[in-house]
């Protein structure tokens, strides 16, 4: 079977991991402050915060902006659960806005018109979550020039976007965001197995953000006192999400082929946008500026056959998915509002994510056209 997406591990993964086992410190040693570099490098963010998921990393960016109980979060329902959850966690209420089902990314049109009815009801967010859907950012400087007048803050869900651009700056680097997050799950751009990293420009909320993946411990303690040496402090209440150094080693290793694989990734897309020309198939649409990484390509079919289209392209080995199931739809949310989210709803009925990886051939890729299209033509 072949899944919609999957890790690419070389030798030289498995020798960095393998020296960090041999080595003095399998956690809390130098391995996760150099991997931390390396995304400050390929991101242009200026400080890293590397734990042990993207979910944690959610979760600790929400927190450092001081997202409690009373607070009101909003995301779309086109996306993982985490997005959502992350705010719960803190005891957040969350709301969702609609997207534009052409790209599955959140619609600032519906954004503005929401923000506007909240302000009239004294209703709105401390904090937006957009998600860069399949890859793509969504139109973050529209998302902050909103930001700039009713007063939110922005936490980007980038676990799909590790290596695309926006208006030709990387993902990650928090031009328009207090905060960028990335996952580093198999399935996504660049793997430690499980892991993820909070990105951001501010050292404040970099230093809070260390602090609640560690206990919310560190070794600052009040103004005057001079610290034994063994001192440490916990100022707040945390958690233990650090990343291990096996994992990082895997992180650093894996990063310097990022770009390759973003490269590899468009040139597959491109193949797949060809071949699905004047029919029934549509891919996503990208906007002049951004460059995907293509976490995943989706594809929109007919309502009507996408059910049929997924079962028989399953029972002949080709691994697609549906991304995603509205996170407003799932029986936690249901029992905790109703949303009317009418592009979300119609891009789920229609959407089908199709096999793209860096190690996929051409060869592949076209058996996978081909059934695609004979099945379409069956139904
Ligand atoms: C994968 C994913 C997450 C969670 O990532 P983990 O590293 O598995 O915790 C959060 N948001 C989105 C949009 C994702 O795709």
């Amino acid at each position: 079977m072949k899944s919609y997406g999957r890790q690419s591990i070389s030798e030289a993964d498995v020798a960095a991991v393998v020296a960090t086992l041999k080595s003095d410190f399998l956690t809390q040693g130098p391995k996760v402050a150099e991997f931390e570099a390396a995304l400050c490098k390929q991101t242009k963010a200026s400080h890293a915060v590397a734990v042990n998921s993207a979910t944690s990393a959610l979760h600790v960016a929400c927190l450092a902006l001081g997202i409690q109980e009373g607070s009101l979060g909003w995301t779309v329902s086109n996306t993982f659960v985490a997005s959502a959850n992350a705010l719960r966690m803190c005891g957040a209420d969350v709301d969702f806005v609609d997207i534009d089902a052409t790209t599955g990314n959140l619609c600032i049109t519906a954004l503005k018109a929401k923000l506007a009815a909240a302000k009239a009801q004294n209703i709105l967010p401390d904090v937006v979550i957009p998600v860069h859907f399949a890859g793509q950012s969504c139109d973050m400087a529209a998302i902050r020039a909103l930001s700039d007048t009713y007063g939110f803050a922005i936490i980007e869900d980038a676990s799909h976007a590790l290596g695309g651009h926006y208006q030709g700056e990387p993902v990650g680097s928090c031009r328009y965001s207090d905060i960028s997050v990335v996952s580093f799950h198999p399935v996504k751009m660049i793997t430690t197995a499980e892991g993820g990293a909070a990105l951001t420009q501010n050292e404040s909320l970099a230093k809070a953000m260390r602090a609640f993946a560690s206990h919310g411990i560190n070794r600052e303690g009040p103004e005057g006192e001079t610290p034994a040496p063994w001192q440490y402090y916990q100022h707040t209440l945390g958690y233990n999400y650090r990343m291990p150094d096996v994992l990082a080693a895997l992180g650093t290793s894996q990063i310097s082929r990022l770009d390759d694989w973003v490269a590899r990734r468009n040139t597959l897309a491109k193949r797949y946008d060809t071949a699905f020309k004047e029919s029934l198939i549509t891919p996503l649409a990208v906007a002049e500026e951004c460059i995907s990484s293509y976490h995943i390509y989706v594809v929109r079919l007919p309502a009507a056959k996408r059910l049929a289209c997924f079962e028989q392209l399953k029972s002949r080995g080709i691994g697609v998915q549906v991304h995603y199931i509205p996170v407003h739809s799932q029986p936690y949310y249901q029992a905790r509002g109703k949303w009317q989210l009418p592009n979300t709803q119609a891009y789920y009925e229609s959407c089908l994510t199709l096999p793209l990886y860096p190690e996929l051939t051409e060869a592949e890729q076209d058996e996978i056209i081909a059934i695609l299209q004979e099945v379409i033509a069956s139904l």
